[in-house]
């Protein structure tokens, strides 16, 4: 990232010597019930080159939730949130579709909340299965929310099932 902002004051030892270095990283994030060794093999951070002090800021903080992710094996908030524009539904009937609030369903396409495995399984069958959706929506009541919203999810002619 060509502005990466971080202060170049050190908040250790108080001297103006913050820069960009890299270095291994590793912690252990506690999800959903497991534990899981993210390990970093480089990390960007701003580092302190006089006491060696680092800080995460948001970009390094958004790297370990990219590891995070990618190591459980979890859709990111962009994945979710083309997945959902991808069948022209808004995030009302979306959420719906799921029994969870709007505000869950933005907290996982702005990455502020990571959603359960559970959660994750489901979003990938509902992407993946036209059966599913039209499955829920209407066990959810979905179907008049979607009136106009593309047909992805209206009913087949026939209903099976
Ligand atoms: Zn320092």
């Amino acid at each position: 990232m060509p502005n990466r902002a971080y202060s170049p004051k050190c908040s250790t030892c108080r001297q103006r010597t913050m820069a960009l270095s890299s270095m291994p990283y590793s912690v252990k994030i506690n999800h959903d019930g497991r534990e899981y060794d993210i390990d970093i093999p480089s990390l960007s951070v701003p580092t302190c080159s006089n006491c060696k002090a680092f800080v995460l800021d948001d970009e390094a903080n958004n790297e370990i939730d990219r590891a995070f992710r990618h190591h459980a094996s979890l859709l990111t908030p962009a994945e979710i949130r083309s997945g959902r524009e991808k069948l022209g539904l808004n995030q009302q009937a979306f959420a719906q579709c799921f029994g969870i609030a709007v505000s869950t369903l933005s907290r996982w396409e702005t990455g502020s909340q990571i959603q359960q495995r559970f959660h994750d399984g489901i979003l990938r069958a509902f992407f993946a299965m036209p059966d599913l959706r039209t499955f829920l929506a209407k066990l959810h009541g979905v179907l008049s929310a979607t009136n106009g919203a593309r047909a992805t999810i209206s009913m087949p002619a026939s209903a099976p099932r």
